[in-house]
């Protein structure tokens, strides 16, 4: 029975590494996120945030990750750089922050320097308003340090949402990962380091329509005569919905890669998990389309793009996923009917853990569903400009507060009673 199992587990070792050979040639992806379970389950955790004024959004931003340690068997204490005494450089840390905002940045030993007005990483440095870094170190570390930090707290946002820990360091320019590798000795490697742009002008070839940019994958480029109508076709869904959703034309061509395959998606798009299991049609990504063969969610993650990229590409899940809803509640009444039949089977959830993230908002439709209603509810109340105001903001309850005037919790229990009279 032992070595079963004992061959199972080498069966299972030698697949993960198997991802060395891929198509690209780059590192594969540490889909045992080795790292990542070792800094988790050190015994004294310390979160540490700099003495600013966001540190109340680093909080709520971090409620999540610090319930998932203490799960894991691990005391996470929280502590302002300004409190951090000696003993504590040898604790394992997760430094979170504006990389401006450190007084002693230094002191944590990892590989990434502040410099005037940024950061530099190995021989690139980077001074975007929107750059940032999040940096893993090896296992080998005695106190082991996870780093997100970058020129802004906004640049920050699309770490937090979506953290992926299988390589030592992302880097994010604009908000998308424009580098990423693995270190040697915790060090910059740059035999071990891809720059995504590279890649992206290798492996993919551009056709034209008039709202968007295609990059067709090189190994289906032979498929793109009898896929050109399709590709026309978006350009009037574009129309349509900036009608609807009083948006602004694009001034821009949308930049969308159709991939041959899941391992090309998840590699492209950054959406590295998808390598380890799952599957994925399309996936938005800052200012990209990402689709997986030319039927993937084209509509849908244009839909994404067009309304994020006017009001705020990071919003949560809960509200990005809820306004794409309401763009189908809206246009489609049998989806109206089904979103309106599953927000009543479920009125009696508290759905708050869901708009924070706390709890996975992707269980089948069911949420997509209840958030597209809940923005329904306040659309429908205060007007798709008051929503679009309330979109922009960074911290969920502030923000709703400020837009609407009144608590979130009595918007949700306003929302039951509305939910109810419909
Ligand atoms: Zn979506």
């Amino acid at each position: 029975m032992r070595s079963i199992a004992l061959t199972l587990f080498l069966l299972l070792t030698i697949q993960a590494n198997c991802q060395n050979n891929n198509y690209f040639q780059i590192p594969g992806y540490d889909c045992e996120i080795t790292s990542d379970k070792k800094f988790r389950s050190s015994k004294e955790i310390l979160f540490v945030f700099p003495n600013d004024k966001d540190s109340l959004t680093y909080k709520e931003w971090t409620k999540s990750w610090i319930n998932g340690f203490k799960r894991f068997g691990s005391e996470c204490e929280i502590k302002y750089e300004s409190e951090l005494n000696e003993q504590d450089f040898e604790k394992p840390m997760l430094v979170l922050g504006s990389i401006y905002s450190f007084r002693r940045w230094n002191s944590f030993e990892t590989p990434i320097k502040q410099i005037t007005k940024g950061f530099r990483f190995g021989d690139l440095k980077f001074h975007q308003f929107d750059d940032a870094i999040f940096y893993i170190s090896d296992t080998t570390t005695k106190a082991m340090r996870i780093v997100i930090t970058g020129n802004s707290i906004g640049s920050l946002r699309p770490i937090v949402n979506n953290m992926r820990t299988g390589y030592s360091y992302l880097i994010f320019e604009d908000r998308i990962i424009t580098h990423f590798g693995e270190c040697t000795d915790n060090n910059y490697d740059k035999s071990k380091h891809v720059y995504l742009p590279d890649l992206k002008s290798k492996y993919y070839q551009l056709v034209q329509t008039k709202y968007y940019d295609f990059y067709i994958a090189k190994r289906l480029v032979n498929q793109i005569s009898e896929y050109k109508p399709k590709l026309d076709s978006f350009d009037l869904f574009v129309d349509k919905y900036i009608e609807i959703m009083k948006l602004h034309k694009p001034t821009y061509r949308i930049p969308c890669f159709i991939h041959l395959d899941q391992e090309e998606i998840s590699y492209i798009s950054t959406h590295f998990s998808h390598l380890c299991g799952g599957n994925t049609a399309g996936v938005v990504n800052g200012k990209e389309i990402h689709s997986k063969g030319f039927g993937g969610a084209i509509e849908h993650e244009t839909s994404h793009l067009l309304f994020n990229i006017e009001y705020n590409e990071n919003t949560p899940t809960f509200f990005s996923e809820g306004i794409r809803q309401y763009y189908d509640f809206v246009t489609d009444s049998s989806q109206l009917s089904a979103g309106y039949n599953t927000s009543i089977e479920f009125i009696d959830e508290d759905i708050k853990p869901v708009i924070f993230g706390y709890e996975p908002f992707f269980q089948g439709n069911k949420y997509y569903y209840i958030s597209g209603f809940f923005v329904k509810y306040l659309i429908d109340n205060w007007g798709i400009d008051k929503f679009k105001q309330f979109y922009k903001a960074e911290n969920i309850a502030l923000g709703f507060e400020q837009t609407y005037e009144i608590e979130l919790d009595s918007a949700l229990i306003n929302y039951n009673g509305w939910l109810k009279r419909n």
